[in-house]
């Protein structure tokens, strides 16, 4: 059985996709997409050798070999121009996931569809994608074994849109996630913003220096945002 987590990523992907799951794994991803009739076929990208061979195991015991490729390459390097209409990227950190992004985007040509599922960070995913003209379209928030995921769907379009409210805050928080404010979003943004505030109190206790201003300065911006729309 997948993951809650990996589940929600596949709900995102547009029935009948050709995909590529990029840091795939054991390619449990579009083993699950293409047995559940999601996905037309898919390439499964690796960049480490055990993963890649615990890819290739499981796409060979499913049976799934004429569907799903596994290639071993670094991020978006194992797909070609074209080649795919919807990528996912789940499980990584978010400077991880913007950098693949941002090395591969002459191999976006022709991709739909973006589900980006960061384990930290994901305000660096969002910002690349407004950098880069991907607009946000759905987000989803879920906790899992006591952890919470963010999952990010963009699509090309105006990037902008969905943060006409307030950017700043939905840069960070995500523009639809806020919104919803659902409970796992609360309980995710308190626990940063406690945690925020023991740092602050840190560095209160911390000799001064310009960087430490700095810091506390950041922080009591983000609490700042935090506690406007909680
Ligand atoms: N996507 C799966 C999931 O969400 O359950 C696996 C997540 S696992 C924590 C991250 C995987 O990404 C690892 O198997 C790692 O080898 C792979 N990875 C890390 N950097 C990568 C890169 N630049 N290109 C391809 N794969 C990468």
């Amino acid at each position: 059985k997948l993951s809650k987590r990996l589940e929600e990523v596949v709900k995102h992907i547009p029935k009948g996709s050709s995909i590529a799951d990029i840091g795939s794994d054991h390619a449990y991803l579009p083993c699950y997409a293409y047995l559940t009739e999601q996905i037309k076929s898919a390439i499964a990208g690796e960049v480490v050798e055990g993963p890649y061979q615990s890819a290739l195991e499981q796409v060979k015991k499913s049976d799934l070999q004429h569907v799903i490729t596994v290639r071993k390459g670094d991020g978006l390097d194992v797909i070609s121009p074209g080649e795919v209409d919807c990528i996912t990227i789940a499980g990584m950190g978010g400077t991880l996931i913007q950098s693949i992004l941002e090395r591969g985007k002459n191999k976006l040509e022709g991709v739909q569809r973006l589900i980006l599922q960061p384990n930290i960070g994901t305000h660096k995913v969002r910002e690349w994608l407004l950098q880069n003209d991907w607009e946000i379209i759905a987000e989803t928030i879920l906790e899992e074994d006591q952890r919470i995921y963010e999952i990010v769907v963009a699509e090309r379009g105006t990037a902008i849109a969905p943060y006409h409210e307030n950017k700043e805050a939905g840069l960070l928080l995500g523009p639809f996630l806020m919104k919803e404010k659902s409970e796992v979003f609360t309980k995710k943004w308190q626990h940063e913003k406690l945690h925020w505030q023991q740092i602050v109190t840190q560095l209160q206790n911390a000799p001064e220096s310009e960087e430490n201003r700095k810091k506390k300065a950041e922080l009591h911006q983000k609490i700042a945002i935090v506690e406007e729309i909680l």
